[in-house]
């Protein structure tokens, strides 16, 4: 029996291997029954070759993977309880909506009434309702993704693998769409696994965002806890603006970087450490110089982005990165200010942004 928590799909130390290269390195994942997850990261870090191993369109080199307590590593794609939507719609074009939806129950020779009954619910699910006529190729993109998702569902699979699926729609279609996924997930309750490069998308989307590099999960978490508390610098960078210092901590929760010391969380880092400083840009508070800076600079860049200003500010060897909702142009002299809290100290794992 199946339970709301239990693990609907389990990856266990699972490598694959391409020749020499290795596109999975020992990855562990367990994915609840009805959760979203977005497995985020940058292309050709392994994301795609994740989904296509939970597929079945390619088999894990070492590990095993389970669906519903199933151990499913060996199993071909059609018998796994799975089904794929493409970034390529991959729809069939001499077959109209109705028919590229009907396909699959075709193959497994559903009956006639019961297969329009389905097709009919899968079209109103992604609300297509009056296009089952319509020829694939005279729609959108939008609606042929539609399309491409209502013939995944209508399977009904317990698992909706989704590699991309809104890349190549324009930014506004994929805003709609995104709600669209979001409420569609909702109503149907099956398990979805999305796979993007766009951290905007795994924010918006996602229960659990699984962030990927060369090979490797970095970090598995809700959407704020990946945003408020990314594990290393590369989560920290991936998912929003950062900006990335060289720190040293000083004792007392005390951590040292641009030439000053400032309050900080204990993490529990030695004396004389080596850390990497992560500040995200809204973090950091701007006003006209004056004896409350914590940090004196001047603006180099001054750039409106919608709803808020995005400004450079060089102070001494450092450059920052600083949002605010007021503008403050190049050339003038700023302080800045940052919470004790809102310095996010990590193991050091790279160079980073001094000059
Ligand atoms: P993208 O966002 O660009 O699609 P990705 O994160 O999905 O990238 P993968 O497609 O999973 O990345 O590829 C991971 C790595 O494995 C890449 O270096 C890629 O070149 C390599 N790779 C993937 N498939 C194969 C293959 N069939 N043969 C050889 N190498 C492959």
């Amino acid at each position: 029996m199946q339970n709301e928590n239990m693990s609907i799909i389990e990856v266990k130390d699972v490598s694959k291997f391409f020749g020499e290269k290795t596109a999975l390195d020992h990855i562990n994942l367990s994915v609840k029954k009805g959760e979203f997850v977005t497995i985020l990261g940058p292309s050709g870090c392994g994301k795609t070759t994740l989904l296509r191993l939970i597929a079945g369109f390619q088999t894990a080199s070492e590990g095993e993977i389970r669906i519903s307590g199933k151990e499913i590593t060996q199993t071909p794609p059609h018998k796994r309880p799975v089904n794929t939507v493409f970034q390529k719609y991959a729809l069939f074009p001499h077959l109209n909506v109705y028919d590229n939806i009907a396909f699959g129950l075709k193959l497994k020779k559903m009956p006639k009434a019961e297969m329009e009954k389905k097709v009919k619910a899968a079209l109103k699910m992604v609300g297509m309702t009056d296009y089952e006529y319509r020829d694939v190729n005279s729609l959108s993109g939008g609606q042929q993704q539609r399309v491409a998702i209502a013939r995944a569902i209508v399977n009904e699979p317990e698992v909706l693998l989704l590699d991309e699926p809104l890349a190549a729609l324009d930014l506004k279609m994929r805003k709609d769409m995104q709600m669209e996924l979001k409420e569609m997930h909702r109503r149907l309750g099956i398990t979805f696994i999305y796979v993007t490069h766009d951290q905007e998308e795994a924010l918006t989307l996602s229960d659990t965002i699984v962030v990927m590099s060369e090979g490797k999960i970095q970090q598995i978490g809700t959407p704020t806890d990946i945003y408020n508390e990314p594990i290393n610098s590369f989560v920290a960078d991936f998912i929003g603006e950062s900006n990335i210092l060289n720190g040293t901590m000083v004792k007392d929760c005390r951590v040292r970087f641009c030439n000053h010391e400032f309050e900080c969380v204990d993490k529990g880092f030695g004396e004389n450490m080596p850390v990497d400083v992560v500040i995200r840009p809204e973090d950091l508070y701007i006003f006209p110089v004056s004896d409350m800076a914590q940090l004196r600079g001047v603006v180099q860049s001054c750039i409106f982005k919608g709803v808020h200003y995005e400004m450079v500010v060089l102070c001494g060897d450092y450059e920052m990165v600083v949002q605010d909702y007021h503008a403050f142009e190049a050339g003038t002299e700023v302080g800045l200010l940052i919470k004790p809290f809102d310095i996010h100290i990590m193991k050091k794992e790279r160079t980073c942004n001094t000059f």
